[in-house]
């Protein structure tokens, strides 16, 4: 297996076959070596520098059923909020005060979220934050959507294809969902001049190692500036909940694995890892991640943006626990960025934002 890890530093491609070699015979040593790799790629490109981005949960409210996801429009136990602009500016307010100069401003396809009230809101952090990326993870939106939010200023997207197969797809989301729809939104994001962020789940129900290969093979394709991957965890309160979590290894494998692939792409340490391991966030990094994306939301409604059970929101995964998040940082080596860290390809743009 070595050799095939050495080959994928070297040319940044396997043939399926080699990945399916990969992803089914390591062990705990290999797996050491794959994220030392991709740590020593990581380290050329980026230094021992962590970007943060400050993350807001700007609403809970869901048309969508995706059958893994605790916020779907089918759990009646979720208490239903939605920030208001005001206090979306204040959370950017409180963010820039603390060093963060990138807002994700995430949440469920919410219909009170017209297009409008997105382009609005865009406008007006762009206005009082003219030094800062905006990056949105709103789900699927019409192509003229995207380019509005765009020319109001924001400046990348988060939308995970989750996977690429049709029939693993229908799988995880209910009938009036579409994959063709999701890639096209891919697509467009990626036309538009959007930092486009796609990725998976590790160990969704019913995944399999062709998946995860045709899933390496569309990142590939696509070649996204950011790549986010991180384990299924489930919720207790969703059709899902019977099944176990991904794996940590095989999560931080495949962290390596994109890293070795995308040298430079922008690739979290989930909250999702740190949710799955105590030290799972620091493991991510070990293994070639370099973003982290600590709470901004407003404390009280960050236990209602539960996409899983137990989702890690205190402490280093906060905004206000920075200083613990550095402490861990130092602990193995790296320190936090507050650079707004856009993609290295895309930094020639940056003044135009
Ligand atoms: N509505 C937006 C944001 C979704 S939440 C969108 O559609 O993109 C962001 C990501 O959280 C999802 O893309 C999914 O990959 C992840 N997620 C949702 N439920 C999860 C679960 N049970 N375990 C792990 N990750 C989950």
């Amino acid at each position: 297996m070595i050799q095939w890890v050495d080959k994928l530093r070297e040319q940044r491609k396997l043939q399926p076959e080699e990945l399916r070699l990969l992803l089914t015979e390591y062990d705990a040593g290999q797996l050491e070596y794959i994220n030392r790799q991709a740590r020593e790629v990581c380290q050329q490109q980026f230094g021992n520098k962590i970007y943060i981005r400050g993350l807001i949960e700007i609403s809970n409210c869901c048309r969508n059923n995706c059958y893994y996801c605790g916020i779907r429009k089918g759990n009646p136990h979720v208490k239903r909020y939605r920030l208001s602009e005001e206090s979306i500016l204040a959370c950017c307010r409180q963010g820039y005060d603390l060093g963060f100069r990138t807002f994700v401003l995430q949440g469920g396809e919410d219909p009170a979220l017209t297009d409008e009230r997105i382009e609005k809101l865009v406008s007006s952090i762009r206005q009082n934050y003219p030094d800062c990326a905006i990056t949105l993870s709103l789900g699927e939106k019409s192509r003229e959507a995207y380019e509005r939010f765009f020319r109001a200023g924001a400046n990348r997207y988060l939308l995970r294809h989750e996977t690429f197969d049709e029939c693993h797809y229908r799988k995880l989301h209910p009938q009036e969902m579409s994959l063709p729809h999701r890639l096209q939104c891919l697509q467009d994001l990626k036309e538009i001049g959007y930092q486009t962020g796609t990725g998976i789940m590790v160990g969704s129900p019913w995944q399999t190692v062709e998946n995860i290969i045709e899933d390496i093979l569309y990142i590939e394709r696509l070649k996204p500036e950011m790549i986010g991957i991180g384990p299924f965890l489930p919720h207790s309160d969703t059709p899902l909940s019977g099944y176990s979590a991904g794996s940590l290894e095989l999560t931080l494998l495949l962290l390596s694995i994109f890293r070795l692939m995308h040298p430079s792409a922008l690739i979290p340490s989930t909250t999702a890892l740190a949710t799955l391991s105590p030290d799972g966030r620091q493991r991510g990094i070990l293994a070639g991640a370099n973003v982290v994306m600590p709470n901004l939301s407003p404390p009280d409604e960050r236990c209602n943006y539960a996409l899983y059970d137990n989702k890690a929101s205190l402490g280093a995964e906060s905004a206000e626990g920075l200083a613990i998040l550095q402490k861990q940082l130092q602990e193995i080596g790296y320190e936090i960025s507050k650079e707004r860290g856009d993609s290295p390809s895309q930094t020639i743009t940056k003044d135009k934002s």
